[in-house]
């Protein structure tokens, strides 16, 4: 698919934001655990100088619609194991996988195998659901309680999955449990800086 190079800046491999996503062992985590996937192709709008966030899209090989990124943003960004689903054709949209995440899912894929058999379509018709919502945040301004709200979210999923883990391999405790949260508070807190960091701050 051919875009319009003057408009938008085409970011795809081996572009290092990317190449970053699929090496690093500890993404793996968002991709299979939270479901948190990014596209083989982005289009960010050059010509624009709102923040990144609001000038970011997706374009759709199958149909060549070019969505609005933010589709996939606040309250929409985590629980797309099966990629992106395109709002248009519902076909799937091409996304990127790490390379630690295919390990995992092929040591896994003795569970996951057989709830894709039986659950894709259903699974594909909540996901074309969820755009509604997306699509009305995509009117709503971002502001910074949007940022320290997406890294409570994400401290509060990442302590979820810590407190769970430890639960299963030797057990909880209040002391382990403080100590998770403050990591995770810290994580979640730094989380968020980054987002705004990349995505928030207005260009000059
Ligand atoms: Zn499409």
């Amino acid at each position: 698919m051919a875009y319009d190079e003057n408009k938008y800046s085409v970011q795809k491999l081996p572009n290092p934001l990317l190449l970053h996503w699929i090496l690093n062992p500890g993404l793996a985590i968002n991709e299979v655990i939270l479901g948190q996937r990014i596209p083989k192709v982005t289009l960010i709008d050059k010509t624009s100088k709102a923040p990144l966030v609001e000038r970011t899209y997706v374009p759709c090989p199958s149909c060549g619609a070019i969505h609005h990124g933010m589709l996939w943003g606040k309250g929409n960004a985590f629980g797309h194991w099966l990629g992106y689903i395109c709002p248009n054709c519902e076909q799937k949209i091409p996304c990127l996988w790490n390379i630690f995440s295919l390990l995992l899912l092929a040591v896994l894929s003795p569970i996951w195998f057989p709830l894709k058999k039986i659950y894709e379509q259903k699974y594909i018709a909540y996901e074309l659901s969820r755009y509604k919502k997306a699509a009305a945040n995509i009117d709503k301004p971002i502001n910074k309680f949007t940022w320290i709200k997406m890294g409570a979210s994400f401290g509060l999923l990442m302590l979820a999955f810590f407190v769970a883990t430890e639960y299963f391999r030797d057990g909880i405790t209040l002391d382990k449990f403080i100590f998770l949260a403050g990591i995770n508070a810290i994580g979640g807190l730094f989380f968020g800086a980054v987002m705004w960091f990349f995505m928030g701050r207005k260009k000059g």
